[in-house]
């Protein structure tokens, strides 16, 4: 008498799981898609300045450390970004003080923005059908980036000013400065060592050192995201997001890349513990206005000529 294995609900069952498995099996497969995202340092994933840090530690005044570090910057003579590391070559000052430990320490000292290993976390695993490999570009040398970052980015995502140092623990050198163009250089070399295409790079940064690699980025179609108000990057980038947490920076991303609608960026960052409480989306218009009056006594007075 032949055995009836399963009846009928039994292989509604079956049949259920079975989709199920391959809905599971398909979703496995489909390939991620991959980006890089590349994060400025300085003001971007802190609150405060390398160069102000290291100087408090090595007791030279800030206010000293600003003016010879706002004189460079006018005089053009290095990429914007690259003061500091001029400074610690060439100024006595600090030339002869700094050592590769005081780099460590500041590193240690740095404040850091609220929740930069969750980012990473998130880039990496949680979009669903996205990877995002972060990395850091940036001006400060790089002792301080992977002393700050320790534990939250691999050592070998990081990419700071590098020096070289004599016997004597003096910095001898610099071998490379990834400031201004030194990013755009990086950047690139980074993309085609992952086999990255251009408009699958994200930038994020906040300051003048940022505004050549962002431009690049922009041109090729990849993304960029400001997260100061300052006009020079603002400007450029294609989104502004301003807050203390480093998470906010996903916003733009899970929007604009991944697709995602608000109430499922909130679940996220609900599941890691945060409510988002103020969402305000601020369209700018940078304008700058001068007495019409002006001009036309100028032009009178040109014309006068
Ligand atoms: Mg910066």
């Amino acid at each position: 008498m032949p055995v009836s294995l399963c009846n009928d609900g039994d292989r509604e069952i079956l049949w259920s799981v079975n989709v199920r498995l391959n809905l599971i099996w398909n979703m496995a497969k489909k390939p991620l898609k991959h980006y890089l995202f590349a994060s400025d340092f300085d003001q971007t994933l802190t609150f405060n300045d390398t160069g102000y840090v290291l100087s408090e530690l090595l007791g030279i005044s800030v206010d000293e450390f600003e003016r010879k570090a706002k004189g460079m910057a006018k005089l053009n003579l290095v990429q914007q970004g690259a003061e500091l590391a001029y400074l610690l070559l060439h100024d006595p000052e600090f030339r002869d003080r700094v050592r590769k430990d005081h780099l460590y320490e500041v590193g240690k000292r740095i404040r850091l923005k609220e929740n930069i290993k969750q980012v990473y976390e998130i880039l990496d695993r949680r979009i669903e059908g996205f990877h995002f490999d972060f990395y850091v570009l940036s001006a400060a040398p790089v002792e301080v980036i992977k002393s700050a970052l320790e534990g939250i980015v691999p050592e070998d995502h990081i990419f700071g000013t590098e020096f070289e140092y004599s016997a004597s623990g003096e910095i001898e050198t610099i071998v490379r400065a990834t400031a201004g163009y030194g990013k755009v250089a990086r950047l690139d070399q980074l993309q085609e060592q992952l086999g990255m295409p251009a408009d699958h790079v994200v930038y994020v940064g906040d300051g003048s050192s940022d505004i050549h690699v962002m431009l690049h980025v922009n041109r090729r179609d990849g993304f960029t995201i400001a997260v100061s108000e300052s006009k020079h990057v603002a400007q450029i980038a294609k989104r502004t997001v301003l807050s203390d947490n480093a998470l906010a920076t996903l916003v733009p991303i899970l929007e604009q890349i991944a697709g995602w609608q608000r109430p499922r960026i909130r679940q996220l960052f609900e599941s890691y513990g945060f409510l988002i409480q103020d969402w305000d989306r601020v369209q700018k218009d940078w304008i700058t206005l001068r007495p019409a009056g002006a001009e036309v006594g100028q032009a009178a007075a040109a014309d006068a000529n």
